[in-house]
């Protein structure tokens, strides 16, 4: 393996976000009814028939989770086991062989070995893509699943994704839908194809940083994050169905949140109530990127309403910190999240 000295690792990080890799990545192939043997090879170009199911049929789905260094200087991995059974669930909505979980905690932890000298300091991280796709060489094969499969783990050393800490500005999008009713729970690229044309209108046309999906005023989750609104005593967000992300980082926020005092509603909301949220409250992102970041103001119809003084409000600041916090190991990890 090639050795990459911890100070290569953290000018990588000043790479945007996930376009750094490090030398190796984990890889087994499905064929024949079963998962083979796992292989460690160099992060390169893979040999791919062009007649490959996942370039014609979308069979394809992914995870992000992050490995963090603790101050001891041991690396763990925020809730593995979430992150993989959500990668199987994925798998099986494509229809694509779903592996096995030992099989995925042994590649991922592999790869994060591997990388060890290569992981930043918190707030930095290994962000980790374990990624599945469909390999059967038949494109006439629209209306069958691919008999074949390949699953890898990348890894990539990365920076703090909204470092500074700024409010985001956020476009609501109340017509669109991003992904469909049944089918916005699959962590797929589909998804984030049939919702880019609205984030990139959103960024060019309103200068947003991301854009909030809300078909018919129903509140669901933005291209890359779930949504809280947040004050001194409360957090809403939407309750799980099939049409979203269920977010691992969602669901750490939520029992992050209960432990610390406030009351968790889980309901259907809209747009309208948003706008009432924020003359006093908060509102904020989820994701393993985004850990929880702030909003500072929504756009809607050309109108734009400013959430607080703009910046990141006082109750999404302590969470965010409380749970970075945990992640990175500064404090008890009393809900056994890192292994
Ligand atoms: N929704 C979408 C569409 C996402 O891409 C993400 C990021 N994976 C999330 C929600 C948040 O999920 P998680 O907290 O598991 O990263």
């Amino acid at each position: 393996m090639e050795e990459v000295a911890p100070e290569a690792a953290k000018a990588k990080t000043a790479a945007p976000f996930g376009t750094a890799f490090t030398s190796r990545m984990t890889l087994a192939r499905y064929s024949d009814g079963q998962w083979q043997g796992v292989e460690n090879v160099p992060v390169g170009p893979l040999p791919l028939h062009p007649a490959s199911h996942v370039l014609h049929y979308g069979s394809t789905c992914f995870e992000g989770l992050k490995a963090y260094r603790m101050p001891d200087g041991e690396v763990k991995i925020f809730r593995l086991d979430q992150h993989v059974a959500r990668f199987q669930r994925s798998a099986a909505l494509l229809c694509l062989p779903q592996p096995p979980a030992d099989m995925m905690e042994a590649m991922i932890r592999e790869v994060v070995a591997l990388a060890r000298d290569d992981i930043p300091e918190a707030p930095g991280a290994l962000y980790l893509r374990p990624t599945l796709i469909g390999t059967e060489e038949n494109i006439g094969a629209a209306g069958a699943p691919s008999a074949e499969a390949m699953v890898y783990v990348l890894a990539s050393p990365v920076g703090d994704y909204f470092a500074g800490g700024r409010g985001l500005n956020i476009l609501i999008e109340d017509r669109e839908m991003r992904s469909t009713p049944g089918f916005g729970q699959a962590k797929t690229g589909g998804n984030y194809a049939s919702a880019l044309r609205h984030v990139v209108r959103a960024r060019k046309e309103h200068g947003a940083d991301q854009v909030l999906f809300c078909p018919n005023g129903d509140v669901q989750e933005t291209g890359a994050s779930n949504f809280f609104l947040i004050d001194d005593n409360r957090l809403l967000t939407k309750p799980l169905d099939p049409s979203f992300l269920h977010g691992v980082t969602r669901d750490s926020v939520i029992t992050l949140a209960r432990d610390l005092g406030y009351e968790v509603i889980e309901r259907d909301f809209t747009v309208d109530e948003i706008k009432d949220w924020i003359r006093t409250g908060e509102a904020a992102l989820s994701g393993t990127a985004a850990v929880l970041s702030g909003v500072g103001a929504f756009i809607h119809d050309g109108t734009r309403y400013q959430v607080g003084d703009g910046g990141v409000g006082p109750n999404t600041r302590k969470l965010s910190e409380a749970l970075r916090a945990l992640q990175s190991g500064r404090t008890p990890d009393r809900f056994g999240w890192l292994s």
